[in-house]
């Protein structure tokens, strides 16, 4: 195995919310919806949470300057220029950053306008990551998003001028597919409409069912009428052909970029290199160690006042490795797995009949999933990775 190599990326969680939507089990702090002090950037709450963040950068060992920074959430866009812009002046501070350093901020649509949009670009962010999710106002509804297509389609016009002119260097949009009663001819719609935002990159999500959500508790009283399988795989398969003949290429399973778009950062999380993680709910991997932090501001505030209390951490198991590395167009060598002979000689006769179906393909020493056939598939071959590692792990 080769040496994990010092991290030259950055995560900051930002976990304010309005309301958290009814699919979502991210570690976040609803605020409610009305705007203004209490719910508003200037609210105690985030003051006092901003701190905490100003006091684990502070802390952090230093390392070499920084490649990639992602501010995500929540809704970091609930932020006031000010105060992201101080937040990366910390991260400088403890590392500074490479030339060039991608920065990249989650905005959500009706968080900000084109004149906030200004203000955090003169930060020094230069990918912004928007949560547009749909652009139908009855499926937002049904998700429980804030926002509506006016506004998703006015945040991407003012992203498009931003990029345009020069001021913003890439942007993405994010949406999510195979939502309770989809239709193929419903997604061809949102994928026209994708297109035309002109995003250069493209985070297409399957809906997936996570428990403690509302959406769980539907599926639970049989009220969530997702697609059939057929059909699932069939939306898959229909945005990689048309996203490609778009000029889109896929270079991971939910994402989709024009040349020079793919974002360096997530590139970090794929290939198991190693990132500095900061905030209530971020996991970092700073030495190939993954240190996952409290997922409550109470656990993160305790946890930051006794640094001695060892975070949950741990090597990345073999099948975390493979579950990873299957989603990324390079795939997995499994060589590099920490497993004996026997053990991979085991998982690639399961791999077998999804190589003799044309789901998977080796190319030089290394296994991949094939586009579209074996990414809108990938569940099945997931699941002989989680199967193959419990029988090695045994009872
Ligand atoms: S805006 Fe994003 S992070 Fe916040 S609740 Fe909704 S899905 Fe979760």
């Amino acid at each position: 195995m080769p040496d994990p190599t010092p991290p030259r990326s950055a995560y900051l969680h930002i976990p304010f919310c309005h309301r958290r939507c009814f699919y979502c089990d991210f570690a976040v702090v609803p605020l409610g919806d009305r705007a203004g002090k209490e719910a508003g950037p200037g609210s105690a709450s985030i003051q006092e949470y901003l701190s905490l963040l100003h006091q684990e950068i502070a802390g952090a060992p230093t390392g070499p300057p920084l490649s990639t920074v992602y501010v995500g959430g929540g809704t970091p866009s609930l932020l006031l220029p000010a105060q992201i812009q101080e937040l990366l002046t910390a991260l400088r501070r403890q590392f500074g950053f490479q030339p060039g350093a991608e920065i990249t901020l989650e905005m959500d649509p009706a968080s900000f306008d084109r004149a906030r949009l200004e203000a955090v670009l003169a930060t020094g962010v230069n990918r912004i990551s928007l949560g547009g999710q749909s652009f139908d106002d009855e499926v937002l509804a049904e998700l429980g998003r804030r926002h509506r297509r006016a506004d998703l389609l006015q945040a991407c016009n003012w992203m498009d001028e931003a990029h345009s002119s020069g001021e913003l260097r890439s942007w993405s949009l994010d949406l999510i597919q195979n939502l309770p009663n989809q239709t193929l001819a419903h997604w061809d719609g949102q994928l026209d409409q994708a297109l035309a935002s002109r995003a250069p990159h493209l985070s297409i999500y399957d809906l997936s069912v996570e428990p403690g959500t509302v959406f769980a508790r539907l599926a639970e009283r049989d009220q969530l009428p997702l697609p059939e399988e057929d059909l699932a795989v069939e939306l898959l398969a229909r945005t990689s052909s048309r996203l490609a003949a778009a000029g889109l290429s896929r270079y991971e399973i939910s994402n989709y970029a024009r040349p020079g778009h793919a974002s360096r950062h997530n590139r970090v999380y794929w290939s198991s290199g190693g990132w500095w993680g900061f905030g209530m709910g971020a996991t970092s991997a700073p030495w190939g160690e993954r240190l996952a932090r409290p997922r409550t501001r109470e656990g993160y505030r305790a946890w930051l006042a006794s640094p001695d209390d060892a975070l949950v951490g741990e090597g990345m198991p073999a099948d975390d490795r493979l579950l990873v590395g299957l989603r990324r167009r390079e795939g997995v060598d499994l060589s590099e797995l920490d497993v004996d002979e026997a053990a991979r000689a085991s998982l690639e006769r399961r791999w077998m009949p999804f190589f003799e179906a044309g789901l998977l393909q080796r190319r030089a020493g290394r296994w991949q999933l094939r586009d579209p056939e074996g990414m809108s598939l990938s569940n099945r071959v997931m699941l002989e990775v989680v199967l193959w590692w419990e029988e090695l792990e045994g009872p």
